[in-house]
């Protein structure tokens, strides 16, 4: 169970960089209904598209939940071009919004006018329940900024395109049926008209509000009377009780039911489980037929690991033994395929009691830009875990570690548990189970083309100058360099130490921790190592000094990041990495790595109050977490572990409300898909 994810830190700016210096004329709304003389050829007038500048126009598109997104004001007249427009993805209607000859088309026209009628009208009456209910959809959708995955597919052989088409319809297939375990699509009857409500569910994948600032309130919801989404794969009469999760896992036959590809079915007086095969037995049988045609249209002779993995999973999604799926999974590298597919149920977040394996597709090119890191790291993966070990200390002995670095791949669609209403997964190691998993042959990957725009950049970058002094700011970096380190060690970091297979007086850390708290260690670990093992490729050389420095910064705005989207759920469940960051940036200011002083300039130049790093002292400090929180998984410290907890996360040490404050003024990132063939 191992992601890491990066809801990242958004900021809407109005038109940055637009040139304000050449006001076009407005557009006629609504033209083309003017009476004319039908006898006398009147030339169709340009229309141009500029009332809303490029932020609001993309803000405004998600409330009308239309699939159009405005890329970049490539020649910064203000104006929407032809040229700068895309059709997004995992909609409910397709937008073909310009024609072959690259001029608008006349359902762009209708969309255009839609969005700048919706940017107009007049606000929702908050008097009233429903418009209270509105308001509270509109702000849970504006909390996220689209930002755009695209990836040009137009050089690609026929063939090719012919495959991307089948991986995409297994993509959509995946969707439902992660929409029925998840309760969405049950819900789905009940949705009002209005767009913006739709567009929530569509984005939110079911009724409830995302956003930090609405998720906990009770009226936020895409269907009015807030209804709670029952999930499938569980019986309904079980989730009535709020604690049935902490049923399950004191039930008699707790193992059974909780294994991750089952179903429970039954009441609380006889609970069974039902393979997830047979309990979707018609969606999964679709899935292994389009997987199959995926697998067949695949002509490129060289993609032999790619065809083999694809008709293993099909076979997969038939039977539910997943094992065959992921040893061919294993097989692939990016030696051997220019593909990244995993379509399987695997991580386990997404759902109330955190046990089941969500279904999902990863769809990506691989980047060949990985093999520069694994030339560097690959030689010295043994020497790392020898450290880390040593940090963790008895009874954890030092293993021989076989994993692989991080592959770098390029995006193309999540789908399924993949898709988040905010924020995208960074990396990711996968299978969670069997013996792929057990026996450090599974594959890790770091999303890399994730974050990378120029709108996220300077957003990110904006709220850390939020939080920091000017002086702290200076080892800020705008490039993507520091934070795809921070990544790869931190998905390295999963490989190493106390893992998954450790167990310590017979018992792994699900059952030392609790599940949650499990998760929270070893994504805390994870993250640990990400910090703790830059000084020792800074020592080796493997790394410049002032890319250490980078990525110490980026790893502390990474967690300002996700302290500010809060500890725990509306549900009271708790945020992995929101709370392991809170850990880590208390520890860092208790030992004075990160000094806070009211009265300081932030680097914006407009908040009063910041944070000072101390670069001096990061090294020492880090070295002592990491003995820390390796030491608590070694002995399977359970107390120490609540301890960190009861301090960090939910003790005054961490100035939560303050964080909170500056950073949730961005929007963040909510990502969106297009795919042009
Ligand atoms: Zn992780």
């Amino acid at each position: 169970m191992s992601r890491r994810t990066l809801t990242i830190l958004a900021i809407s700016i109005a038109c940055a960089g637009c040139k304000k210096t050449d006001p076009a004329p407005a557009p006629k709304e609504g033209s083309g209904s003017q009476q004319v003389d039908p006898a006398k050829p009147v030339p169709v007038p340009v229309r141009t598209h500029d009332v809303l500048p490029r932020a609001d126009f993309n803000r405004w598109a998600v409330r009308q939940n239309l699939p159009v997104y405005w890329i970049v004001d490539a020649d910064s007249d203000n104006n929407l071009d032809a040229n700068e427009v895309a059709s997004l993805l995992f909609y409910p209607t397709e937008g073909k919004w310009v024609s072959a000859d690259g001029k608008f088309t006349a359902e762009f026209e209708k969309a255009y006018d839609a969005i700048v009628a919706a940017s107009k009208a007049k606000p929702v009456d908050p008097a009233t329940d429903e418009g209270k209910r509105q308001k509270l959809v509109g702000e849970d959708l504006d909390q996220g900024r689209a930002s755009l995955v695209r990836s040009d597919a137009t050089a690609l052989s026929a063939d090719d395109k012919i495959f991307i088409g089948h991986i995409l319809r297994v993509g959509s297939l995946i969707d439902q049926l992660y929409e029925d375990h998840a309760g969405a699509s049950a819900l789905a009857a009940k949705l009002p008209a209005d767009p913006a409500s739709r567009s929530l569910f569509r984005r939110n994948r079911g009724p409830k509000c995302a956003g930090p600032a609405t998720e906990k309130d009770p009226l936020c919801s895409a269907i009015p009377g807030s209804p709670k989404p029952i999930y499938s794969i569980y019986p309904a009469e079980l989730q009535k009780d709020d604690k049935f999760c902490q049923l399950l896992e004191k039930h008699a036959d707790a193992k059974k039911l909780l294994a991750p590809f089952v179903a429970v079915r039954g009441d609380a007086a006889k609970l069974e489980t039902v393979p997830y095969t047979d309990a979707y037995k018609d969606p999964m049988t679709a899935i292994s037929n389009e997987i199959t045609a995926a697998a067949d249209s695949m002509k490129d002779p060289t993609e032999v690991p790619l065809v083999e993995y694809l008709r293993a999973a099909a076979k997969s999604f038939t039977t539910n033994d997943w094992n065959p799926a992921d040893e061919a999974w294993a097989k692939m590298t990016v030696d051997n395929s220019k593909w990244y597919v995993r379509v399987a149920p695997d991580e386990v977040y997404w759902e109330p009691c955190s046990q089941k394996a969500g279904m999902h597709l990863t769809f990506a090119r691989i980047n060949q830009g990985s093999k520069t890191w694994q030339s560097k790291l690959v030689p010295v993966q043994q020497e790392m875990e020898k450290e880390i070990a040593a940090r963790a200390g008895k009874p954890y002995k030092e293993r021989k570690v076989t994993f692989h670095l991080p592959d770098f791949i390029d995006i193309i669609v999540n789908a399924g548990n993949d898709r988040t209403p905010l924020g995208a997964t960074l990396g990711e190691s996968l299978p969670n189970w069997g013996p792929v998993a057990n026996e450090g042959r599974g594959r890790t990957v770091a999303m890399v083309n994730i974050n990378t725009d120029p709108d996220s950049r300077s957003a990110r970058k904006e709220q850390a100058e939020s939080m920091l002094d000017a002086a702290s700011m200076k080892n800020y970096a705008s490039t993507t360099e520091p934070s795809l380190l921070n990544t790869i060690l931190h998905e390295a970091t999963h490989n190493l130490g106390p893992a998954h297979e450790y167990k310590v007086g017979g018992k792994d850390a699900r059952d030392t921790f609790s599940g949650p708290v499990a998760s929270l260690m070893e994504e805390l670990k994870a993250q640990t190592g990400a910090l703790f093992l830059i000084e020792f490729l800074r020592a080796k050389k493997l790394i410049s000094d002032e890319l250490a420095a980078q990525t110490y910064a980026d790893g502390i705005v990474w967690a300002f990041g996700h302290i500010s989207e809060g500890m725990y759920e509306a549900d009271g469940k708790r945020k992995t990495y929101s709370e392991l960051a809170a850990i880590q940036i208390g520890y860092l200011i208790e030992k004075g790595v990160l000094t806070w002083d009211d009265k300081a300039a932030a680097a914006n130049g407009k908040d009063t109050g910041a944070f000072t790093i101390h670069s001096d002292k990061i090294v020492p400090v880090v070295d002592e977490l990491m003995k820390l929180v390796a030491g608590i998984k070694a002995r399977g410290d359970k107390v120490a572990a609540e301890a960190l907890i009861k301090k960090y996360v939910d003790g005054p040490v961490v100035p939560h409300a303050t964080i909170k404050d500056r950073l949730l003024r961005f929007p963040k990132a909510s990502f969106v898909y297009s795919v042009t063939m």
